[in-house]
């Protein structure tokens, strides 16, 4: 690629990693060898001869999944090498089976008759939102293995790939990434692909600096070619300045703080990481967190076959809480719907599930049950372990709903007493994410010891902009007034109630928003733990009567691109003008 006669141009996709890698592309194309070409007339296909090498295939395919998550476990961790027990069910998932045997029975070679039984379960995934589309991922990787070893086609070994390369590809399936070495790859960038895809959450346990989604536009981009993948700022530049390789090769230089935080005028503002495995606990102390803001759950019901009993949760909910001794631990309840199904549970497809049963309806509907065992593990592994636990309850959309969670909690707590088990009840509190929460926030704060703004879920319901749709990423911006002032009036009314108000929404985790989030009165933020060095530095600069200013000029501004005019212009305009409308 011929470089630019000015600085060269930037290739922008969602950056997944905080870190940045300079090296040489390597164009990775898995199905290069997978072409199949015509099937043979179907007179010459011997059906069992076909069936036994589909079983052939399915052998060797468990096989090699069974080796690459023990290697995945090993490398990168046990929650993340689950997704190959998943991709195991799909090699003997009945629909599947069924699709390729009937296929043979027509006449098709096993190759043929694989490549159509998993069209129809791909398509109808790549037909879907979010996570759910990202499984069509998995549905690609098994198919793919199997062709692979049904035409015998090389693998390419990305575990051996030279040292300082830049791995560009359409898409990453989760085998291709667990292959990854870090210390070799410099860095990835793919044409599709978002922030919680496979590709982005293994990057982010690798430490690899990582691009997704960056559209067609990065096949501009030559094999060969010097890249830089700044993870950081989702940008993949081809022939970067030597400027541009100094500062990537530089990396990060953020001083880690273990110790709390406050404002130069000495205004406490808590810190926490977001996390949702607990392997990931030990990343959030190294990286100065000062607690757990958001335990996600979900991980323990997704990729297995039945639910954690109450043994397994409270076991994990005690090492969440052994990590932080002196610091909070905010576990959220159970979270699925929307985006997050479970194979093992009754959920229907609703046309549109994220205004379905999803987070607490479900807690209070089919999945009470469930709901019940997680208190009961809440409540014991509280009482067993020092720290201080707070459970908070997703997607509240009611008072009513808060009430009946609470009651749910204290009837839990009364059945363990009868039982003769030790329990405490933790700090509770709500989750805002719904307009419907944020405008009644004072009717929820009164019942609960805390609030937490979820920008994530909070941005798309205000903003009516589904949060993993990249047709409307633009509209999805926390930055828009309209969200900001449901955040100003959620931190008013948890303070007027006496909550504390904390925030554990991507938004929290932007360092460029810091004196922003300060100004707007939060207490508490949380966020993926690589950043939180970044936003611990800011704090300390922020004087919060300036970030005060900011904030009203901000939530006053007209439209986002407004708001983030006046943060990044803060040191030049110590003086914004809160009336101005224009962007
Ligand atoms: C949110 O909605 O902002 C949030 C933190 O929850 P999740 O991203 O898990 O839906
Ligand atoms: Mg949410």
């Amino acid at each position: 690629m011929a470089a630019n006669e000015t600085a060269p141009r930037s290739h922008d996709g969602t950056g997944v990693t905080p870190l940045s890698g300079v090296g040489s592309a390597v164009w990775y194309d898995p199905n290069a060898d997978l072409e199949l070409g015509e099937p043979p007339a179907a007179e010459t296909v011997d059906p069992d001869a076909e069936r036994a090498r589909f079983e052939d295939a399915r052998d060797r395919a468990r096989t090699e999944l069974e080796r690459e998550r023990e290697r995945t476990a090993e490398r990168v961790g046990e929650d993340e090498a689950a997704v190959f027990d998943a991709h195991k069910q799909f090699v003997d998932d009945p629909q599947i089976v069924d699709g390729v045997e009937a296929a043979v029975d027509d006449g098709l070679p096993a190759e043929h008759a694989v490549d159509a039984a998993f069209e129809d379960p791909i398509a109808q995934f790549e037909g879907m939102d979010g996570r759910m589309a990202e499984r069509a991922d998995d549905l690609r990787d098994v198919r793919d293995r199997l062709l692979r070893l049904l035409t015998d086609a090389d693998r390419v070994d990305l575990a051996s790939l030279s040292t300082g390369s830049v791995l560009l590809a359409e898409r990453l399936t989760p085998s291709d990434t667990a292959q990854l070495d870090s210390e070799r790859v410099a860095g990835f960038a793919t044409i599709e692909g978002g922030r919680t895809s496979h590709a982005a959450i293994f990057a982010r346990s690798l430490g690899i600096p990582a691009v997704v989604g960056v559209g067609d536009d990065l096949e501009s981009i030559d094999d060969g070619a010097d890249v830089l993948v700044d993870g950081e700022d989702g940008a993949v530049i081809a022939d970067p300045t030597p400027d541009q390789r100094e500062r990537a090769a530089a990396g990060r230089d953020v001083e880690v703080r273990s110790e709390p935080v406050a404002t130069a005028d000495g205004r406490s503002v808590e810190v926490a990481a977001n996390v949702g495995t607990p392997a990931e606990l030990e990343g959030a102390v190294a990286q100065g967190a000062d607690g757990i803001g958001l335990f996600r759950t979900e991980f323990l019901f997704l990729d297995r076959e039945a639910p954690p009993d109450e043994d397994e949760q409270f076991e994990v909910y005690r090492e969440a809480l052994a990590a932080f001794p002196e610091g909070r631990v905010v576990v959220r309840t159970l979270d699925i719907g929307g985006d997050k199904p479970i194979p093992y549970l009754d959920m229907p497809d609703p046309e549109n599930p994220f205004l379905g049963e999803r987070g607490i309806r479900r807690s209070l509907g089919p999945d009470a049950d469930l709901f019940e065992t997680q208190l009961r593990a809440l409540l014991r592994a509280n009482a067993a372990e020092p720290g201080t636990l707070s459970v908070m309850f997703p997607m509240v959309a009611t008072v009513s709903e808060l009430e009946a969670a609470l009651e749910t909690v204290a009837s839990v707590a009364d059945d363990l007493a009868s039982e003769g088990l030790d329990r405490e009840v933790p700090e509770l509190g709500v989750m805002i994410e719904t307009p419907s929460a944020a405008l009644t926030a004072e009717a929820l704060a009164e019942r609960v010891d805390f609030l937490s703004i979820g920008t994530n879920d909070l941005t798309q319901y205000v903003m009516a902009a589904a949060r993993e749709n990249d047709r409307v990423a633009e509209l999805h911006d926390p930055c828009e007034p309209a969200v900001l002032r449901a955040i100003e009036r959620t931190v008013a009314a948890g303070h007027a109630g006496d909550a504390w108000v904390g925030m554990c929404g991507e938004m929290a985790g932007d360092p460029d928003l810091t004196e922003l989030l300060v100004g707007l009165g939060l207490d508490e933020l949380s966020m993926s733990a690589v950043t939180i060095p970044d936003v611990k530095a800011n704090i300390a600069a922020v004087d919060t009567a300036d970030a005060e200013t900011l904030a009203d000029s901000a939530t006053d501004a007209a439209a986002s691109a407004a708001v983030r005019e006046r943060v990044a212009n803060r040191d030049s305009d110590s003086d914004p003008d809160p009336d101005s409308e224009t962007p």
